[in-house]
């Protein structure tokens, strides 16, 4: 593979200077972060945890979340006293806001120096360079269309990391700003995807997350598909564990289902697999692409295949135009399907999205009563679901010690946080952990010798 990006051409221009990152969002953006980070490194910067020690701060915003602009003028506005003692200090802004908001974001300057698009991240040394030499506010490019040529950057990859394989997406659910913000969806060559892999198991790395918006519509310039990507990243190179995030349903095929099984010892069993509502006809003018039906029998067709396979999911509670019954098709669906974790948020209209044009809103105290109730028959079910795991065995990836308490810390093949005492010597090995104590979000237990 022909590496895309040259360390050597990197302009040495942080000398030693400290550098802050601000991050909010996904992990997509948390990645985008550790990127700009090892890309500041090789200029020379250094990282700092307080921005009274930097001489760059970065924001990588979110839009995904409520008042996403508005967040970004009050962190800034935070900074300005800092702006004002320290005349070599500069602040930028990537990330979705930035992408979306470039405009509103100029009512900033001079606090903010440049803006980064979600796509131009690895044009960072460039804008850096110019805004060192006094230009103000370079926006740099913002090019969704562009092939999606990226190499996994990363300083201490650890035992476990994320690898970009997707980026942007088609989809267009109605409430959903990613299609407008990071682009059209586009696919990674295959082969790079296999090289980097390999290269990151020679630097220690036991697991990898294969990461995109829509990571399983994957499909390579060669026509090699996500179910295939997976078994061929399995069986070509020496990883011991796969991941990914984030699915959609409607492109989760009987092909992937049958490789996941098939290749169960090193593709791990955990799938997160967003509903967002159990009625087929919020379904619809979300702009899913499946009903509840379609949905439930792909749930099904994973357990039949998978049956230790565990499940999370995503729901939004007040869509536009949910009604009371409309909403206890997604309490119901919780009766269905076994989820041992959901991720539930109020409906917040975002910008340019058709959802935020319809009329027929919901009341934010009607969505805050629907959420609450979600999250409470939730919690009794996760806590009936967690029961299971008292006495098991399970594999664990032991990821990091802490010295305070004695306990490492890892996951269970269906990404499980699993805490036993142990030692730093077990970072990066594969033990059986007995639970002794197994709650939602944690289980505790012993090593099996
Ligand atoms: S699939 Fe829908 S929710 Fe997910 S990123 Fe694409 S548009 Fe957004």
């Amino acid at each position: 593979m022909q590496s895309e990006i040259n360390p050597i051409s990197y302009p040495q221009i942080g000398q030693g200077d400290g550098v802050y990152i601000s991050t909010y969002g996904c992990q997509m953006n948390e990645n985008d972060s550790e990127r700009m980070m090892t890309l500041l490194e090789m200029m020379n910067f250094r990282p700092v945890t307080s921005p009274d020690q930097a001489s760059l701060i970065i924001i990588n915003s979110c839009s995904i979340r409520e008042k996403p602009v508005h967040k970004v003028h009050s962190e800034v506005g935070r900074y300005r006293k800092l702006k004002e003692q320290n005349d070599k200090l500069r602040i930028g802004v990537a990330g979705c806001v930035a992408q979306q908001e470039k405009e509103k974001l100029k009512l900033d300057i001079p606090l903010i120096d440049f803006v980064l698009g979600t796509d131009a991240i690895d044009k960072l040394p460039d804008v850096l360079s110019k805004v060192r030499g006094g230009q103000n506010m370079v926006a740099a490019r913002f090019e969704h269309q562009q092939p999606y040529h990226i190499q996994t950057l990363i300083r201490n990859p650890g035992v476990s990391t994320f690898v970009n394989i997707t980026k942007g997406c088609d989809n267009f659910c109605t409430f959903c700003v990613v299609p407008f913000t990071r682009g059209r969806e586009r696919s990674r060559p295959f082969n790079h995807l296999l090289e980097d892999v390999q290269k990151l198991t020679e630097r220690g790395v036991k697991e990898v997350t294969l990461l995109g918006q829509n990571v399983n519509s994957y499909l390579s310039e060669c026509g090699v598909n996500f179910a295939q990507a997976l078994k061929r990243i399995a069986s070509e190179t020496d990883i011991e564990r796969i991941r990914y995030t984030t699915s959609h349903p409607k492109d989760f095929t009987d092909e992937l289902i049958e490789v996941m099984a098939t290749y169960g010892e090193k593709i791990m069993e955990y799938i997160h697999l967003p509903v967002q509502s159990g009625n087929s006809d919020v379904l619809a003018r979300m702009n899913r692409g499946y009903t509840r039906e379609e949905y439930l029998n792909k749930a099904r067709a994973i357990f039949a295949k998978m049956p230790n396979a565990v499940l999370s999911t995503d729901i939004i509670v007040g869509f536009p135009g949910e009604t009371e019954a409309q909403f206890d098709d997604t309490m119901s669906l919780l009766d269905e399907v076994p989820y041992e974790n959901i991720y539930a948020f109020n409906y917040s209209p975002r910008p340019m999205t058709k959802a935020a044009k319809f009329t027929d809103q919901v009341p934010d105290e009607v969505k805050s009563a629907r959420l609450s109730r979600l999250l409470e028959k939730h919690r009794e079910i996760a806590f009936k679901l967690a029961a299971k795991y008292n006495g098991q065995t399970l594999r664990v990836l032991v990821e990091r010690y802490d010295q305070d308490n004695g306990k490492v810390h890892g996951r269970s093949t269906g990404n499980k946080n699993v805490h036993f005492t142990g030692s730093e010597a077990l970072i990066g090995a594969t033990v059986d952990v007995k639970i002794t104590d197994a709650k939602p979000l944690v289980l505790k237990g012993e090593m099996v010798l």
